[in-house]
């Protein structure tokens, strides 16, 4: 199957996951989660119609943007953020999902206030309260949020999750649904500098049942790109 038959079954299965949900399919938009794609690959993505690309590694975010690899739709960043390597990525993706720490938040609020610019950002949010996971815990996320007017280089604008591994489908049933319950509740105390727009989850193995569960961005990468090698890097 080409890349543009993969977005074309998986647009099918969003439409219908939101309509079985009583959702409005327009509610729901699909991001190609790009990483170990080269900016050929990426482009192909693009031209089929995903409504956004989103990189895990600085350094293929910063190979392949030159080569024009996201033109047209916006680009994220989703992986794990160094502070070392925020220079590199703030004022120059449209929207970091993984903002996961404190240190980090710090960081480019910082770097964005020196370059004049204001980031949008999501803040990556530890579900399943996994040990080896980075993300804040929910009640974390609540109070930082309250917080936002003190970081006026950034504007959160929702909230990301990556949900523990699952067995099976409606497993993350769950944590999807206690994804939807914190971003309404920091939604309706409409803070100062934060605009609850982006809730962020779904991927592969379980994007329907994150739209069954309100999610408004999916990251998909398997079901557009196919497997990756990860033996080949
Ligand atoms: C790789 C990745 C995805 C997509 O994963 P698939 O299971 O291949 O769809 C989504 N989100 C993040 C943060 C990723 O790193």
């Amino acid at each position: 199957m080409s890349i543009a038959e993969n977005v074309a079954q998986i647009r099918k299965r969003m439409n219908a996951a939101a309509i079985a949900a009583g959702r409005d399919p327009k509610e729901v938009s699909l991001l190609a989660a790009t990483k170990m794609n080269d900016a050929d690959r990426v482009k192909e993505a693009v031209a089929a119609g995903v409504d956004a690309c989103g990189e895990n590694r600085v350094q293929e975010l910063v190979q392949k943007q030159p080569l024009g690899a996201y033109e047209g739709v916006p680009i994220h960043f989703i992986g794990r953020l160094q502070t070392n390597k925020v220079n590199k990525v703030v004022g120059k993706v449209d929207l970091i999902e993984s903002v996961d720490r404190l240190e980090l938040l710090e960081a480019v609020n910082k770097t964005a206030l020196r370059l004049g610019v204001r980031q949008d950002i999501l803040f990556e949010v530890n579900i399943g309260g996994e040990e080896q996971k980075g993300g804040f815990t929910p009640e974390e996320t609540l109070a930082l949020a309250a917080k936002m007017g003190d970081y006026p280089g950034v504007k959160l604008c929702g909230l990301m999750t990556i949900p523990p591994i699952s067995e099976k489908k409606g497993d993350n049933c769950k944590y999807f649904e206690k994804m939807r319950n914190l971003f309404i509740d920091i939604r309706e105390k409409k803070y100062d500098n934060v605009s609850m727009v982006c809730l962020s989850m779904g991927m592969t193995d379980d994007f329907e049942d994150a739209i069954s569960e309100g999610s408004t961005m999916i990251r998909v990468g398997t079901a557009i790109f196919g497997a990756r090698n990860y033996a080949k890097t």
